[in-house]
């Protein structure tokens, strides 16, 4: 059964609660081609979507309609609220997890996100990656994903570490920002692999400086969120 618009994906619903999207979520497939995760992505058994799936060569397929519910993001919540199926569009970016993103697939998602802006008026800091919202469960988009660049194209945001931080102050401010409630080995293990992927060793100043300035630029009941 085809989706509404034609579309190949038949794994979606009606957002919950008439939500629009005020977020979008990047994964990556974890499967060796994009052809194989289309077939899943497109597959009733399988029970997952994603809005659009971009292979390395930069060519974007919309398996969902940006209006529908796609079922991407799983059991999770950002910014103090689940079901972020209902609340979010979902990007699969062809990787296997254990290799660069290419050029032109970047130059793609750049193009989506912009479009997708757009479409749903989505700000910077509500392009978040999977593992943002399930820090106990996920893993993408991954140590090797560019954030930087997208922040730097005003489509995601980047913090930065103007004075030392307060450790014990980092899980506040990163709820504050965004992240739900998890360990404290997990919460800061998805903070570092947005953020600083090549950190090691326990909480430092630097990784509260950074939440810190998120929290101060991005709060999630701040006027800019709510906007
Ligand atoms: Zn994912």
């Amino acid at each position: 059964m085809p989706g509404p618009a034609g579309l190949p994906s038949p794994n979606h619903g009606e957002r919950r609660a008439g939500l629009r999207p005020s977020l979008v979520v990047l994964h990556y497939t974890a499967m060796p081609s994009a052809a194989e995760a289309r077939a899943r992505l497109c597959d009733p058994t399988a029970e997952v979507s994603a809005h659009w799936l971009i292979d390395r060569d930069g060519r974007a397929e919309q398996l969902v309609d940006e209006a529908r519910r796609a079922w991407h993001a799983g059991a999770g919540d950002w910014a103090g609220a689940g079901d972020v199926n209902s609340r979010s569009i979902g990007v699969e970016l062809q990787n296997t997890g254990a290799e660069p993103f290419a050029e032109p697939q970047m130059a793609a998602l750049e193009r989506l996100l912009s479009g997708i802006r757009d479409r749903w008026r989505i700000v910077p800091q509500g392009v978040i990656g999977h593992s943002d919202l399930a820090p106990d469960r996920k893993a993408d988009p991954g140590p090797r994903f560019d954030w930087r660049r997208l922040a730097l194209a005003g489509l995601a945001v980047w913090p930065k570490a103007t004075a030392p931080g307060d450790p014990a102050r980092f899980a506040a401010d990163a709820r504050c920002f965004g992240y739900p409630d998890a360990a404290p080995d997990r919460l800061l293990a998805a903070f570092r692999l947005r953020f600083r992927p090549w950190a090691r060793g326990p909480l430092d100043a630097t990784d509260a400086a950074l939440a810190a300035d998120l929290a101060a630029r991005f709060p999630v009941d701040g006027p800019s969120a709510s906007a």
